[in-house]
């Protein structure tokens, strides 16, 4: 059998990122689930722990290079040497340029990019000791532009090309890097914009699933299911890659 690896997964108190957490924990990991409020984590180690898997949760800042220095080592003590990196956080900050301000293009660089890079750069270390890694990032359809999302786009563009790059600098030390680029997915993010805009929810996601070729709109598991399959260990020859999740075509 093969051991048991420790991931972490960013803004995993909620979301997309609680799905994968639980996905990575039923497929054998120990998972450190790392938001901003360390209580609002609970229910998903909870979650975890009675399904017969190991989890802990963990309070963190991504954006905050202290407070990500000691999650990671945090994580590393308590459960284990992180090998496995999800960096899913995240937060919209939707304008239009003439009206974004200059903290909501800083917020959405700080918790998706600089985020990323914290969180990387300190699992990294554990990764390259165990000559083993596996680092998932979180992109979005957005990178090819979106209207009100000037920040958004940008981030989840550069999210891809931090990605490419990772690959080629850790490739050697047995990690890859891949992001996932998920299309409408329902969770509160996709419901803070329905509210934003004063649609219903439910209509929003009707009106949002005739434009999908598969005609519905995503859910947490698909892009759980994808975010496995660049963790397992299976994966160690894909790397660089952008995997649109978004019931259609993108490239
Ligand atoms: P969500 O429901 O809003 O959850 C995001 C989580 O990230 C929240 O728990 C949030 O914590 C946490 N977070 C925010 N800032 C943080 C920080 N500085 N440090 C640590 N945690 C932080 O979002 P989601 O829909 O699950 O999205 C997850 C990821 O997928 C994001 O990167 C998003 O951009 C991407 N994505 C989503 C969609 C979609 O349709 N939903 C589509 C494409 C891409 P708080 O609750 O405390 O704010």
């Amino acid at each position: 059998m093969t051991e048991k690896r420790t991931a972490i997964v960013t803004g995993s108190a909620r979301g997309i990122g609680a799905e994968i957490a639980q996905r990575l924990a039923a497929d054998g990991l120990a998972v450190a689930v790392l938001d901003l409020d360390e209580g609002a984590c609970q229910t998903v180690v909870d979650d975890i722990t009675a399904a017969g898997g190991k989890a802990l949760a963990v309070g963190c800042d991504v954006s905050d290079e202290e407070s990500v220095a000691a999650a990671v080592e945090r994580v590393a003590t308590e459960l284990g040497a992180p090998t496995v990196l999800v960096n899913n956080a995240g937060v919209l900050r939707d304008n239009l340029i003439f009206k974004m301000s200059v903290d909501d293009w800083d917020t959405v660089m700080n918790v998706h990019l600089r985020g990323s890079f914290l969180m990387t750069r300190a699992a990294q270390k554990y990764m390259t000791e165990a000559r083993y890694g596996r680092i998932v990032n979180l992109s979005s359809t957005s990178a090819q532009g979106n209207r009100g999302q000037v920040n958004y786009s940008a981030a989840k563009a550069g999210l891809q090309g931090f990605t490419k790059t990772l690959a080629i600098e850790l490739g050697k030390f047995g990690v890859t890097a891949n992001a996932i680029a998920p299309g409408f997915i329902v969770t509160d993010m996709t419901k803070a914009t329905a509210d934003r805009v004063g649609i219903d929810f439910d209509e929003f996601q009707q009106l949002a699933a005739k434009d999908i070729p598969v005609q519905r709109v995503g859910r947490p598991a698909d892009i759980a299911n994808a975010a496995a399959f660049f963790c397992g260990e299976g994966a160690g020859f894909v790397s660089g890659q952008v995997l649109y999740v978004a019931g259609g075509p993108y490239d």
